[in-house]
């Protein structure tokens, strides 16, 4: 795809996502070869830096780009930082945009930009709308001349509300087609394969659906504490910060019907579908059944002291925030009447892991008696962090007399590609928003659907007066409760047990 000549504009460049993620991903693009002759990033906010500082923080004293850099290459790396400049919004973002305004307009007409720009916020959320209104009354929106994009950052939206409120205000100043709002879940190529697997192969379709899958599960675990992080989370949650946005966009490409074709508006219909199909819990009886939250106690690991959720910096000493969220839930529709997904997400478990494992319905009639598949389903599993790749598990026959059946495993892994290299997941999103193309990016109307879902739960547990946060030990997988959700024997796969 072509890549048109353009600006990105980001505002909070001060911050930390720009030097960690966004700066070291552009710089990957130019390595790559991927932008366009002309481009040039203006980083903004109310720091006070010259282009020069800027440059300086991003790239010189960069420790993220410090890696991907051979000694020796000054030269390239003077040429890449030369496309940055920065300009100071003074004190506050509700302010007067004609100094930035004109800023871009020379820089525009200096550098050929072309009058395309692409403005990311990645600024505390509730200056969004400030920004948006601010560029439009500069006439930054109008695309009369050149495009131009917004990109947000998460969280988008705290709640149902919250989020409809925030696509108002967006949308008064940019039309929904200049939104993209950034889920990097989705700039995962495991999470892409998903789609892939499902619709370019003729083997798992056919069995994508209630009568052979059994089940689904997802499980999604950090090692890690919330390290410096705990004002924030301790408003936010698993179930925010993690569920109500990148598992639910793995859940709509595991449960959406077929697209009539993958351009992004077709592919986002129907995951809107997926996610408006979800059963929504509505009483307190289900709510109960199906939602368990945990938070991790003080504990030992290899030795070391880590300390429990709520002695942690910023984190209210009776905090009842979730560092666990374990749910069940069911998909109202032909495809997976009474197929139940489990998923669960949390911090402090014993690896750190993505996967999403389909497991599928037993033989109705087992012909092998003791066989050691009993009780062992075939399995899909799709990992998507770390050492992506996908793997089936599926019964083969031991040699020698009789029938002893064994699992066996079909592995592929990413890394097999070694001669592929695999965009990181902010630099595949940018490009692509470069390119104008939103297929990775979450519309309106599927972050409401997913806040739909949502809402009860949170409600339920901030609002319930007899919702019990459950601990569990740092470095195991979570509270006995949550292990409960999943009936009967199957139990959740716990990655690397079996
Ligand atoms: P950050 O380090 O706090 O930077 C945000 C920038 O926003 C600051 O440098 C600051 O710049 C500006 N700002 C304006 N008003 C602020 C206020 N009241 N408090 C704090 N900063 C304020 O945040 P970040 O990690 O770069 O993240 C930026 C956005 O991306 C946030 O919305 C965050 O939720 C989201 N996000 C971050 C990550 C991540 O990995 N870091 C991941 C996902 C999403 P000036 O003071 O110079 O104007």
């Amino acid at each position: 795809n072509k890549t048109a000549n353009q600006m990105l504009v980001i505002f909070g460049a001060s911050g930390d996502l720009t030097a960690r993620k966004l700066v070291p991903a552009i710089f990957n693009l130019y390595k790559g070869k991927h932008l366009p002759e002309n481009f040039i990033v203006l980083g903004a906010s109310r720091s006070n830096m010259s282009d020069e500082e800027f440059r300086q923080k991003v790239v010189h004293e960069s420790s993220y780009l410090k890696d991907r850099v051979k000694a020796g290459h000054e030269d390239f790396i003077k040429a890449f930082s030369d496309k940055l400049f920065y300009e100071d919004l003074g004190q506050e973002y509700d302010t007067d945009y004609s100094s930035i305004s004109k800023r871009i307009k020379a820089l525009n007409e200096k550098y050929n930009t072309e009058d395309n720009f692409i403005f990311y916020f990645s600024t505390p959320p509730n200056l969004y709308e400030v920004i948006a209104k601010n560029l439009s009354d500069q006439g930054l929106n109008d695309e009369t001349k050149g495009w131009k994009r917004l990109i947000v950052e998460k969280p988008f939206g705290y709640s149902l509300d919250t989020a409809k409120e925030l696509n108002k205000g967006l949308q008064k100043y940019f039309n929904e087609s200049q939104i993209y709002r950034i889920d990097h879940y989705l700039g995962k190529e495991t999470v892409q394969n998903l789609l892939v697997t499902r619709f370019s192969n003729s083997i798992f379709e056919p069995l994508w659906n209630r009568n052979y899958i059994h089940h689904v599960e997802i499980t999604n675990a950090e090692s890690v504490g919330v390290e410096k992080r705990g004002g924030y989370y301790d408003k936010s949650g698993a179930l925010r910060d993690m569920f109500q946005n990148h598992l639910l966009q793995i859940i709509s490409f595991i449960v959406m019907e077929p697209p009539i074709d993958a351009s992004a508006e077709e592919i986002r219909n129907e995951k809107v579908k997926a996610l408006k199909s979800l059963r929504i819990m509505k009483n307190k009886k289900t709510l109960e059944k199906n939602t368990i939250r945990g938070q991790y106690l003080a504990s030992e690991i290899d030795g070391k002291h880590v300390k429990g959720y709520r002695e942690e910096d910023d984190v209210h000493p009776q905090s009842m925030t979730e560092t666990y969220a374990a749910i069940k839930f069911y998909v109202d529709n032909w495809r997976w009447k009474d197929v139940p997904f489990y998923v669960r997400t949390a911090k402090r478990m014993p690896t750190k892991v993505t996967e999403v494992v389909i497991h599928f319905e037993s033989p109705h009639h087992q012909i092998f008696k003791n066989s050691d598949m009993n009780n062992k389903d075939n399995k899909l599993i799709i990992r998507i962090q770390p050492d992506e790749g996908i793997m089936i598990k599926f019964g083969v026959k031991v040699p020698g007399q009789g029938f002893k059946v064994e699992r066996a495993n079909l592995d592929f892994y990413y890394s097999s590609l070694s001669e592929i290299n695999v965009m990181e997941a902010y630099e595949r999103l940018l490009l692509d928003a470069m390119q104008g193309d939103a297929t990775l990016y979450a519309r309106a109307d599927e972050v409401e659907a997913a806040w739909s879902f949502v809402d009860p739960i949170l409600n339920y547990w901030e609002k319930g007066t007899d919702v019990r946060t459950y601990g569990y030990s740092a470095g195991v997988w979570g509270p006995k409760n949550g292990d409960d959700l999943i009936e009967g024997s199957m139990g959740w796969r716990n990655p690397g047990e079996h």
